[in-house]
């Protein structure tokens, strides 16, 4: 059973996720307007996981019988002077998510809701890749951006390097 004021939080947090995916629809369609059109891709999933993710907390609502009440989506930005501004606002608004998710588990705390709790840890786990996959796009702008294509470069070979075992570590018994 889940507290009226939970419900109500989740809520909200359905229409920031709705938000979220309108903010993100917006980046796609500049990216695209400014001829980048793999970026304007990688917004475009964005904007579909932030509808998902609307979806799992009306989904979460309806399975402890809650109401859904939609509110209107704020107006969002249309453009952005570069791929870096577009992914550093990502990531402020991406920290902004983090405050607001961490919110809904202190209400689920104070509650001693443990099935919100259980729901709401993929959420934290999610929130730690978005902030990632925001800053790691950053740092790569950044260094487009300074025209170090070589170290860029180099960048995305080494992270291929895979741990192999040494022959003499092969086959050892404990
Ligand atoms: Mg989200």
């Amino acid at each position: 059973m889940i507290s009226k004021n939970l419900a109500k939080a989740i809520n909200e947090q359905i229409n920031a996720e709705m938000w979220s995916a309108y903010l993100y629809l917006s980046m796609s369609q500049d990216m695209y307007k400014k001829g980048f059109k793999g970026i304007a891709n990688w917004f475009k999933i964005q904007f579909q996981e932030e509808q998902a993710h609307a979806e799992i907390f009306i989904n979460y609502l309806h399975s402890q019988d809650e109401k859904v009440v939609l509110a209107p989506i704020a107006a969002v930005d249309t453009e952005w002077a570069s791929p870096l501004a577009a992914y550093e606002q990502t990531l402020q608004h991406e920290k902004k998510v983090t405050s607001l998710i961490n919110n809904l588990c202190h209400i689920a705390d104070d509650d001693k809701d443990y099935a919100a709790q259980n729901f709401l840890a993929w959420f934290i786990d999610e929130q730690v890749e978005e902030e990632e996959n925001a800053r790691d796009l950053i740092y790569q702008c950044k260094m487009l951006e300074s025209n170090n294509y070589g170290m860029y470069m180099l960048d995305k070979e080494l992270a291929a390097r895979v741990y192999n075992t040494p022959a003499p570590l092969l086959n050892t018994a404990e």
